[in-house]
């Protein structure tokens, strides 16, 4: 009996890496009709790499992501509050990545089809809903092009089907829409110079204007310049209403560029980064409450399904990583059944509570808005506004409750034991 899957972005799909590892059939329905590359850049922490890196991904990223060196935070102004280094340089047995979320995607779509091969995916297949039955969970699916209907039987169900899952929606009916908190992202590239560490990724600015900056790009052995993924928020009132989120909707710079066009600084050039971008995407910024239970019977959720949060701290993909390495971990333990799924549920929906409700109000960019409060973005020294310590304890504090802690992480057994089959 096979795990049937819905969705195959970045969750679905390091679930069936995952599933083909340990030996446990599994079958994916994609609702869009072919995978394209789609998004600009994410970053993927030192937890999740380490499960791309046991998935067999190590020299495919060294490749396509760029090792992040340091990560910092810097006033409106341009001053440094903080920087720390990332990855390896801090001490963690794994880098973290900044790379481009659709590479990411098409490649652990080409990993698949070269182990698994074309037949364990169905693009064009929307899931639609589910039954649990005696004989074992129903899933329900509509051709997206025809609308032809069809049922297939599984061993379990996996709802990886992002933000606007339908199978969360029938397990929660009463939820709505995802919740916008009044923040409004725009996501762009450019070509630019890269800056401090050449592998820095920025936060600049304070709570309601900011301006984030990483390159996902080595150095262009000609030009020295890098591809710079940036990412410009402004927050508006939350009862105004904003359009509907869609990771694809294009804007126009007009619509956020008079708020960035002063910050000019001699080590990055907003107002240049943003005025040559190819093309700029707007998002509100939504995530979901988190639900009290996300398995029924022989159904659970991962990924944007089971905890939307904000894209703030670089959680969203690694955390679906996370997760399909832990419900595998689940089946080793438990075997392909409901038992698993409750295993699964009990470790991660707790920890992906927290950091869903720390991303709302306290997230690691909170200390912008606390040195904002205290001086307005301006001062000669930072341990004028902000000792060494209160700015450590910070830090320290975001990444426990993401789970990538430094001795934590490195001193963990893997997830999922070398060689082990279900
Ligand atoms: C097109 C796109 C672009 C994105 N760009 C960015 C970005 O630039 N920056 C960022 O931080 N995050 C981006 N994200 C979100 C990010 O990928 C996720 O937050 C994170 O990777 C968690 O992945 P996920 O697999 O849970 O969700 P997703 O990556 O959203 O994947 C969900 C998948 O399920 C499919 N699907 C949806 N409904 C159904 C259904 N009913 N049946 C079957 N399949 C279904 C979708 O087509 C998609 O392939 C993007 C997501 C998408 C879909």
């Amino acid at each position: 009996m096979t795990v049937l899957i819905a969705g195959a972005g970045i969750a679905g799909l390091s679930l069936a890496l995952t599933c083909q590892q340990i030996g446990v059939p599994f079958k994916i329905f994609e609702a869009v009709p072919a995978l394209k590359p789609l998004g600009v850049g994410i970053n993927l922490q030192p937890n999740a790499v380490r499960e791309l890196f046991d998935l067999g991904l190590e020299a495919d990223l060294e490749d396509i992501a760029v090792a992040t060196q340091e990560y910092g935070f810097f006033t409106k102004h341009g001053l440094r509050i903080w920087t720390e280094p990332r990855g390896k340089w801090a001490g963690y047995n794994w880098p973290q990545y900044s790379i481009h979320r659709g590479a990411l995607q098409m490649l652990l779509y080409d990993k698949l089809m070269q182990r698994a091969g074309p037949q364990c995916l169905e693009t064009g297949w929307r899931a639609v809903g589910f039954e649990n039955s005696a004989e074992g969970p129903l899933l329900h699916l509509v051709d997206s092009g025809d609308g032809t209907r069809r049922t297939e039987r599984g061993s379990l169900i996996v709802g990886a089907d992002g933000i606007h899952s339908a199978l969360r929606a029938q397990l929660e009916p009463n939820e709505g829409e995802p919740i916008w908190g009044g923040a409004v992202l725009w996501r762009a590239t450019s070509q630019a110079k890269p800056f401090r560490t050449g592998a820095s990724m920025a936060l600049i600015g304070h709570a309601t204007q900011r301006l984030v900056a990483y390159p996902i790009s080595k150095p262009d052995p000609e030009t020295g310049l890098v591809t710079m993924n940036w990412i410009a928020e402004l927050t508006y009132d939350p009862d105004a209403g904003w359009n509907k989120e869609d990771w694809n909707r294009e804007a126009d710079i007009g619509d956020f560029y008079p708020a960035f066009k002063d910050w000019a600084f001699d080590w990055i050039d907003i107002p240049a980064l943003i005025k040559s971008a190819e093309k700029v995407f707007e998002y509100p910024m939504v995530d979901r409450d988190p639900i009290a239970r996300w398995t029924e019977g022989a159904v659970t959720l991962m990924g944007d399904a089971a905890h939307a949060t904000y894209p703030v701290g670089s959680n969203g993909a690694s955390q679906a990583i996370v997760d399909a390495r832990k419900l595998g971990r689940a089946m080793l333990d438990h075997g392909v059944t409901s038992s698993a799924l409750e295993a699964y549920e009990a470790e991660v929906l707790p920890a992906t509570r927290n950091i869903v409700l720390t991303n709302r109000g306290s997230g690691p960019d909170a200390v912008l808005q606390m040195i904002e409060d205290r001086c307005g973005g301006t001062f000669d020294r930072i341990e004028d506004v902000a000792s060494h310590e209160e700015l450590a304890a910070h830090a320290e504090k975001y990444k426990k409750i993401a789970g990538f802690s430094i001795e934590a992480l490195n001193a963990l057994p893997r997830t999922i034991p070398e060689g082990a089959r279900a």
